[in-house]
């Protein structure tokens, strides 16, 4: 289970944690380490590439989606577990066609070409279960495709809401909003819900096992924007979805958990006696990002890693 926080570094956490006195998910982690996040064409990466760095282990461009840096589409860590039996799974509260979960289930040039990566999500026979936002980029088209509609005549459940869904079907696609979905506390318990839900769908009559990536898309939102509430808000949201794969991962012993992020967004820093969020960009920062692993073989992966090699590392601990 690979959870990521896009835009969530250092001081993104460490935000939360001064807002709280609970123990939090993640001082609830034995292994950490750090990530170099830099990609092909830049030092400071876009979620494009650093999503794709980290689904598929190449270094690509900033922009492109699924594919290295001479445009030549490789297979995400979800499609070579897909390969080898497992089924698989999708999380976000961004549009599903964005750069981060689109990093797994599709193969752009350009991040921005949404109605081809829904094209690319409605095809892709690795996925099992994907849930997220950006209902328009398959119904609301250019070339007037229904992928909805193409779906489910090729066997996929369609729901529009969460309340909705029946998570004892297979092949579900969940578009909770048209676009991305509303920020925490608005959107509710969506990302938990549907985080628990994918859990136990994924994990049920299931002996070859699952990969479920789940992404806290709009920390990176927030951070843009320079909304220290909305951060808050974002990461008391992420944390109660890593409290939950932690729980399950506790009940389901051969569980390998995974939590790290693309990049740091705002260039966060905590500065004066009362650690005052305080950004010193708009854009994305250059510094590397933690990583966090609990689980089956999480004890391998300690130390600096860049953002190429989980998947390596996480096929090398399968064997
Ligand atoms: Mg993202
Ligand atoms: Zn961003």
């Amino acid at each position: 289970i690979l959870l990521i926080g896009d835009g969530m570094s250092i001081p993104q956490i460490n935000a939360f944690m001064l807002t709280t006195d609970s123990i939090t998910a993640f001082e609830r982690f034995p292994v950490t380490g750090l990530v170099k996040t830099h990609s092909k064409s830049n030092k400071i990466t876009d979620s494009a590439a650093g999503g794709t760095a980290i689904a598929t282990g190449h270094k690509t461009n900033n922009g492109m989606i699924g594919m290295n840096a001479d445009s030549i589409a490789v297979p995400s860590i979800l499609e070579t577990l897909s390969d080898k039996g497992m089924k698989t799974g999708v999380v976000a509260t961004s549009y599903l066609t964005h750069a981060t979960p689109a990093s797994f289930i599709a193969k752009n040039i350009n991040r921005n070409n949404y109605e081809e990566i829904a094209l690319d999500i409605a095809t892709n026979d690795k996925i099992d279960i994907v849930i997220g936002g950006g209902r328009n980029h398959f119904v609301n088209r250019k070339d007037s495709l229904n992928l909805i509609n193409e779906m489910t005549n090729n066997g996929w459940h369609y729901y529009d809401s969460i309340s909705h869904a029946d998570f004892n079907n297979e092949k579900i696609i969940l578009l909770a909003a048209e676009n991305h979905l509303d920020a925490y506390p608005q959107r509710g318990e969506f990302l938990p819900h549907a985080t628990y839900l994918a859990l136990k769908s994924l994990s049920n009559n299931n002996k070859k096992g699952f990969f479920l990536m789940v992404e806290g898309s709009q920390i990176d939102f927030a951070c843009h924007n320079s909304d220290s509430t909305y951060l808050i808000n974002e990461m008391r949201d992420f944390n109660n979805v890593i409290n939950i794969v932690l729980d399950f991962a506790k009940e389901n012993p051969n569980t390998l958990v995974i939590v790290t992020a693309d990049h740091e967004t705002g260039g966060l820093s905590l500065p004066g006696e009362e650690m005052t969020p305080a950004f010193t960009t708009g854009q994305h920062s250059g510094v590397m990002v933690p990583f966090y692993a609990y689980g089956t073989g999480a004890n391998q992966l300690t130390g600096v890693h860049e953002n190429t090699d989980f998947k390596a590392l996480l096929l090398s601990l399968m064997r």
